[in-house]
C-alpha cells in the first residue's frame, strides 16, 4: 500500500521539468527550485511512511514548491498599522524615526562614509566624535557615547566600574523589563555582586552607608520605570545618594530607563525624569535607551563624567557593544532636532502621537469607523469612542493618554476573532480587546493621504 504511493511520486527532475515550474526555474534558478522540490517530495516520502494520507498528485507537488517559493522571497519584516495604542511598543520596533533621520540612514547605507575618519588631520577618528558633543550639550555631561541598546550600557557600565567588586542597590528599584531585562541579573553577568538594601518600599541612606565596604565599587540607582511604588515609601533620591557616595569616593551610576531629553510637561504630557537633572546631581554616570522617549533608534546612551567614560571606552567589551554606522546617522539627525524645541513636537513622530490634539484624532478616527462601516457591513457595530493610550515602553507609569477608539464588535464573533482577522489583513493592523470589544486607538494613524485609512484587503 505504502510502497505503492512511494511508486506513484515522480522524481525530482520530472517535477523541476514540468511545465508547471517553468517561470519558477527562470526567475528564481534551477537549483534553487531543485532545492524545494527535494523538500517537498520528501516531507510526501515521510508522510506516507508514516501512513498519513494525503494528495500526492504532480498538481499538489507545483503547488506546495510554488508556495514555498513564494514565501521564501517575501520579506519577513514588514510594514504594521500600529492601532494597538500603545506608542513605544517593543515588539514593533519602538520609536518611528524622523524623516531626517531616515534620510541619514540612507546615505550611510549606501555610501563610504567618515564614520572613523578625522577629514582635516586625514587620519583615523572616532565613531563617537559624531554624537559626543550633542549628546554632551543636551544633557550637560562631560563625555558620551553610544553602545547597542540600554541593557548594554548598563552591562558595560558596571563592568567597567565594578568587575569583581559590588554594587550597591535599593531592594524598592530591582526591576524587571519585559524581554527577560532584571537588573539582579545584569549586575551578576556584569561580574559584579549584587549588594541589595532597604526593603522593598523604603530605603534610606543609612541602609546603604552600612552596607558599604572596601569591595563596593558603585551605588546604583535604576528608574523605576513601568511601575510605582505608593503608600508608606521612602527612597534615596539621587543628590543624597551622590553626597553618600562622594564622601566616600564612590560613583553613583543610575539607569534612567527611557530617559528625556527635555521636560515633556512643558507639552502637557507628565514629567519623565531628566538626564539633565540626573548630570547636574552629580551621577557619575547615567545611561538611557536612544528608542523610548527619545524617539532615535535603538541604543543604549552613556553619558556622565569623563574620567568614567575614559574608563568605559578603554574597555574590550565596548567594541563587542558598539553600535553600527546607520544607529549613529540615525540617532546624530534625531538629537539635532532637539536643538529647536518648537520644532521638535512636530518633526519628531515619538512627540508628534504623544502630544496629537485629541480632535484630531477624532476626525481619523470618524473617517475610519465611516469606512469600516462601509467594508464590514451591517452585521457589525462601528463606534467612535473614548479611550485612553499609554506610551509603552515602560515610561510614564500610570500615566494614560485620552484619545479616541473605534470600537468594532459582532453579535457572534468574539472580539479575539476580530483583532485575528485585522491581523491577517495586509498589511496587518494591530488593534487590541479590552473588556469584550475589539478597539482600534486612532493615535498613531496619520491623516489618510489617500482617503483610505485602512487599506483592508482581506475582509
Ligand atoms: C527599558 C529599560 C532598560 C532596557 O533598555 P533597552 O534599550 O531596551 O535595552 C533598562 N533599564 C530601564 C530602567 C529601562 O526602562
Amino acid at each position: 500500500m505504502s510502497s505503492k504511493s512511494l511508486r506513484q511520486l515522480p522524481s525530482v527532475d520530472e517535477v523541476v521539468r514540468s511545465h508547471k515550474l517553468k517561470q519558477y526555474v527562470s526567475s528564481y534558478s534551477k537549483h534553487l527550485v531543485t532545492r524545494i522540490v527535494r523538500d517537498v517530495l520528501g516531507r510526501m516520502r515521510a508522510d506516507i511512511f508514516a501512513g498519513r494520507k494525503g494528495d500526492v498528485s504532480m498538481g499538489k507537488i507545483q503547488e506546495l514548491v510554488a508556495e514555498q517559493l513564494e514565501d521564501m522571497f517575501k520579506p519577513s519584516l514588514k510594514k504594521i498599522i500600529n492601532a494597538s495604542g500603545v506608542v513605544l511598543h517593543t515588539n514593533l520596533g519602538r520609536a518611528i524615526l524622523c524623516d531626517e533621520a531616515i534620510d541619514a540612514i540612507k546615505i550611510s547605507a549606501g555610501n563610504a562614509v567618515n564614520l572613523e575618519m578625522d577629514l582635516e588631520k586625514g587620519e583615523r577618528g572616532n565613531r563617537d566624535s559624531h554624537l559626543e558633543n550633542i549628546i554632551c550639550y543636551l544633557t550637560g555631561a562631560e563625555a558620551a557615547t553610544i553602545v547597542n541598546n540600554n541593557a548594554a550600557a548598563v552591562f558595560l557600565t558596571l563592568n567597567t566600574l565594578a568587575e569583581k567588586k559590588e554594587v550597591i542597590i535599593s531592594r524598592g528599584e530591582l526591576i524587571e523589563i519585559g524581554g527577560s531585562f532584571r537588573i539582579p541579573d545584569v549586575i551578576k553577568k556584569s561580574g559584579c555582586r549584587l549588594v541589595e538594601v532597604g526593603s522593598t518600599n523604603r530605603t534610606h541612606a543609612s541602609d546603604y552607608i552600612s552596607a558599604i565596604n572596601k569591595n563596593t565599587a558603585v551605588l546604583l540607582k535604576a528608574h523605576t520605570s513601568n511601575y510605582a511604588i505608593v503608600g508608606f515609601t521612602s527612597s534615596v533620591d539621587l543628590k543624597e545618594l551622590v553626597k553618600v557616595g562622594g564622601d566616600r569616593n564612590l560613583p553613583v551610576v543610575e539607569d534612567l530607563g527611557s530617559g528625556s531629553l527635555m521636560d515633556l510637561s512643558r507639552f502637557g504630557l507628565p514629567r519623565e525624569p531628566q538626564v539633565r537633572e540626573s548630570i547636574e546631581a552629580g551621577a557619575a554616570v547615567v545611561t538611557f535607551s536612544g528608542d523610548k522617549l527619545l524617539g532615535g533608534p535603538q541604543a543604549g546612551i552613556i553619558a556622565g563624567k569623563r574620567e568614567y567614560l575614559q574608563r568605559i571606552n578603554k574597555n574590550p567589551l565596548k567594541r563587542a557593544l558598539r553600535a553600527c554606522k546607520l544607529t549613529i546617522a540615525a540617532l546624530e539627525a534625531t538629537l539635532k532636532l532637539y536643538l529647536n524645541h518648537d520644532t521638535l513636537p512636530q518633526k519628531l513622530p515619538t512627540l508628534r502621537f504623544l502630544t496629537r490634539p485629541a480632535a484630531e484624532i477624532a476626525l481619523v478616527a470618524e473617517e475610519a469607523a465611516r469606512l469600516l462601516k462601509q467594508r464590514l457591513g451591517s452585521d457589525y457595530s462601528v463606534k467612535v469612542e473614548d479611550g485612553f493610550s499609554r506610551i509603552g515602553s515602560g515610561s510614564l507609569p500610570e500615566e494614560a493618554l485620552a484619545t479616541k477608539v473605534v470600537s468594532i464588535t459582532h453579535m457572534e464573533t468574539p472580539p479575539e476573532k476580530i483583532f485575528a482577522m485585522f491581523l491577517a489583513n495586509n498589511p496587518p493592523i494591530l488593534g487590541r480587546v479590552h473588556r469584550e470589544k475589539f478597539l482600534l486607538d486612532m493615535r498613531m494613524i496619520e491623516k489618510g493621504e489617500d482617503a483610505v485609512i485602512f487599506p483592508i484587503s482581506n475582509f
